[in-house]
């Protein structure tokens, strides 16, 4: 058994460390992740520009390029042998919601079930600053790859999985949960450069909107692990009859 694992936090970020750790005591471990921070990189892939690759210690790899692009080298010729299964964090922030369309972190775990491979997401939600119970996210990581080993899912699926930053046995259990979303982004942040000119950073997310029961929110703020199974397929099924109405008003 071979899992590759990745993240969008870096290669160095602590969640994917003590991810590998966790997931050792059950299958050989490689690490490809991006060099640097790539939160946000969403499913991209470098496409102007070669990829880079150095291993910096046994088994984990660092490449100049976004976590799709990581997942991709690792499942399509950087190895000899194949991966059994791709997992994906533990990402340093929630990826709750519309958050799943920005993150790398759900992206790498897409680009492993695009490669046909069993695959899992997992976050770390909490505060910006303070105590990170990453280990946490890792030990749930192990128990949820145990289970998909025993009794494997439907590989089609990718999971999307949020933990509550608390202490192992302070978890309530585990909550099936859909996608709720968020409000609009804060608005940008104006700032200047050191020669005056203006420059802008992305505001953060919004507040909650839709985080009733059934959300993968609302399963976060009682204290429950959040497993939402996610599909690629974002077509509007209900709207295919009534936009084929309109266009034949169109000449
Ligand atoms: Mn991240």
């Amino acid at each position: 058994m071979k899992i590759l694992l990745s993240n969008d936090d870096g290669y160095h970020a602590p969640g994917i460390r003590m991810l590998r750790q966790s997931l050792a005591e059950l299958a050989e471990v490689t690490i490809v992740a991006p060099d640097r921070n790539r939160s946000g990189a969403s499913n991209s892939l470098t496409l102007d520009v070669p990829l880079r690759v150095l291993e910096v210690e046994p088994g984990v790899y660092c490449v100049q390029g976004t976590p799709t692009d990581c997942v991709h080298l690792a499942i399509t010729g950087l190895f000899d042998t194949d991966h059994d299964m791709v997992v994906s964090g533990v990402n340093d922030g929630a990826n709750l919601g519309d958050d799943v369309l920005y993150s790398g972190t759900v992206a790498a775990a897409i680009e492993g079930r695009f490669l046909g491979l069993p695959t899992l997401a997992v976050s770390l939600c909490g505060a910006a600053a303070g105590a990170r119970h990453f280990q946490t996210g890792a030990a749930v990581a192990r128990r949820l790859v145990a289970e998909m080993l025993g009794r494997p899912l439907d590989a089609s699926l990718i999971l999307n999985v949020n933990v509550p930053d608390v202490p192992y046995e302070a978890l309530r259990g585990y909550r099936v949960t859909r996608l709720g979303y968020r409000h609009r982004s804060e608005p940008v942040v104006p700032a200047r450069d050191p020669r005056g000119r203006p420059v802008y950073w992305i505001g953060p997310a919004g507040p909650e909107q839709d985080a009733g029961p059934g959300t993968d929110f609302h399963a976060i703020a009682a204290g429950y692990v959040s497993i939402t199974p996610l599909q690629i397929d974002l077509t509007r099924h209900g709207a295919l009859e009534p936009l084929r109405r309109w266009l034949e008003g169109i000449d």
